[in-house]
């Protein structure tokens, strides 16, 4: 039974890149502020979906999601800027399926940074990187990239976000906040805080 204030979260900035660095952004995400509380007890609408998912499109990318509460509040792409077509030069786009999804990835090292459904839409904005980052008003100030209210799906592939910022992969999948999604033999979304589904990994 989860405790009185179990349920409170937190909001915190990771900046994230691919291998090379020409994809750069900044994640909130959202957590239990309670590290004994697992994902399991609490609502999840509250905080950030961190799975893996064992479709053969998440599986053979080795992508971990870790979608934001608020789409438009929660990311901004640094580099490089895309355009309202979803597209910028250097930034692949792989779609397959039914061609909904575009997931994005550098054209020089090749990591998959990110992932949105159509329509892409968004908007370029100026952020102050102190203020984005948490850490004070006097930061330089950037262009970035924000998603619109159109913008139905989400997902950065949390093996992108940088090291070193304190909590990171390992903590956040010791906690049981990870969990894992089953897409490999049903189309529904069962999930399990425990262990992987079939043909998905830890
Ligand atoms: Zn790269």
């Amino acid at each position: 039974m989860a405790s009185p204030g179990a349920h409170d979260v937190t909001r915190k900035p990771y900046t994230g890149s691919c291998h090379c660095g020409f994809i750069k952004y900044v994640l909130h995400v959202t957590l239990p502020a309670d590290p004994n509380v697992s994902g399991a007890d609490l609502d999840p609408a509250m905080f950030s979906k961190i799975y893996r998912c064992n479709c053969t499109t998440c599986h053979k990318m080795g992508y971990m999601h870790c979608r934001p509460v608020s789409m438009t509040d929660d990311f901004r792409l640094l580099s490089p800027l895309i355009d309202k077509h979803g597209n910028a030069e250097g930034l692949g786009v792989y779609q397959c399926g039914g061609m909904y999804a575009s997931w994005y990835f550098c054209q020089r090292c090749g990591c998959r940074a990110f992932t949105i459904t159509k329509p892409e839409g968004g908007q370029i904005v100026k952020v102050n990187m102190g203020e984005l980052m948490e850490q004070g008003s006097k930061g330089e100030l950037k262009e970035a990239w924000k998603a619109s209210d159109s913008v139905k799906y989400l997902s950065v592939n949390a093996v992108t976000i940088d090291a070193g910022q304190g909590d990171g992969l390992r903590e956040w999948t010791e906690r049981k906040w990870v969990y894992y999604l089953e897409r490999f033999k049903t189309t529904g979304h069962n999930i399990s805080w425990d262990r992987p589904f079939e043909a998905g990994m830890y």
